[in-house]
């Protein structure tokens, strides 16, 4: 029998891993956003209820919508569904709040309509829903949301998208520090164009990473977790971020970085006990320069979305 309602975790997500700018990311377990998607009478997307943030009601305008409504046109539907969203990511914090809704949304109607489409397909759709928050159709922080863990986006157009092993003793701490950083700004400062050696030594960290992640050598995530391309010039904007690096590493994390386009920083860990004392680290240099956070630790989520009820 199919359901006419499902209730969904979704994941919040860190883009970009260091050296893995627009292509890695990876799901969070511990922070996510909760989602009802329900069939409606009326066709297309109607956004029913919001809370915890100020985001738009107006399907148009929030990525839910215009995410589930891509789904809708491509499989060519004539029904409808009604979207509660509950977030507890905040918007524009670097964790993928966006693309929470817009997997979510997308993940939740294909299950209520049976699975007809792909992980890849979702994917997709959900991009369009980050066309709208960003301004590119990005698949970095969607493709870990739907298919959970760590995953590659070799290419977004065409799609093509590579899960990467999560080794289980990998954990992530996430500081979210009260600024706003719009995705649209901090892609704004960036370079077009980067030198030949920076070129080199950012995919022999990137491939590094990748053979470190499938090896289970910590060692060696730790050496590769670098990115000498966008964190300099993006750190700027984040207060506070050499000294949050150094005390993240100090209190023995692998690697630290931004995550996202910011303002959160992530650090990973070998196990969860240093992954929470280097949270604690973290946090510490932030309450020292008066600046209101939020911390979280987790495991890497390797289902991505998953049904409450
Ligand atoms: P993040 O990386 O945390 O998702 P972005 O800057 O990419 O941050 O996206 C946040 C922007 O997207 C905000 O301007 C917000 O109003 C808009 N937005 C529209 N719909 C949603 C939604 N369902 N969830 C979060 N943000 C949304």
């Amino acid at each position: 029998m199919t359901k006419d309602e499902i209730k969904i975790f979704c994941p919040a997500t860190i883009a970009n891993i260091s050296c893995g700018f627009d292509v890695l990311g990876l799901a969070l377990g511990t922070v996510g956003d909760v989602m009802v998607i329900r069939r409606g009478n009326s066709p297309g997307i109607r956004i029913t209820r919001i809370t915890g943030q100020e985001i738009p009601m107006d399907a148009d305008k929030n990525v839910a919508g215009v995410a589930g409504m891509a789904m809708l046109k491509e499989l060519e539907y004539q029904g409808g569904f009604e979207v509660e969203i509950h977030k507890k990511i905040k918007a524009g914090s670097g964790i993928g709040s966006s693309a929470a809704s817009a997997s979510g949304v997308v993940w939740g109607i294909n299950h209520l309509l049976g699975n007809p489409c792909s992980e890849e397909q979702l994917v997709r759709f959900a991009m369009e829903g980050e066309k709208l928050a960003s301004g590119t159709p990005h698949a970095d922080n969607v493709a870990p949301a739907i298919y959970g863990g760590i995953t590659l986006v070799r290419s977004s157009d065409p799609l093509d998208v590579v899960r990467i092993h999560a080794p289980a003793e990998l954990f992530a701490s996430v500081v979210h520090p009260q600024i706003e950083i719009k995705t649209s700004d901090s892609r704004k400062i960036l370079r077009t164009s980067i030198s030949l050696a920076d070129g080199i030594r950012q995919w022999g960290n990137l491939g590094a990473l990748i053979a470190g992640l499938f090896r289970e050598d910590y060692d060696l995530i730790g050496r590769s977790l670098e990115d000498h391309i966008v964190e300099p010039i993006r750190s700027i904007l984040i207060p506070g971020f050499d000294e949050i690096k150094r005390a993240a590493i100090a209190a023995g994390a692998l690697g630290c970085g931004i995550s996202g386009s910011g303002p959160s920083i992530f650090a990973l860990s070998k196990g969860r006990e240093t992954a929470v004392k280097v949270s604690e680290s973290m946090s510490r240099v932030l309450t020292g320069i008066d600046l209101e956070h939020d911390t979280y630790v987790s495991e890497i989520n390797t289902q991505g979305i998953r049904i409450i009820s």
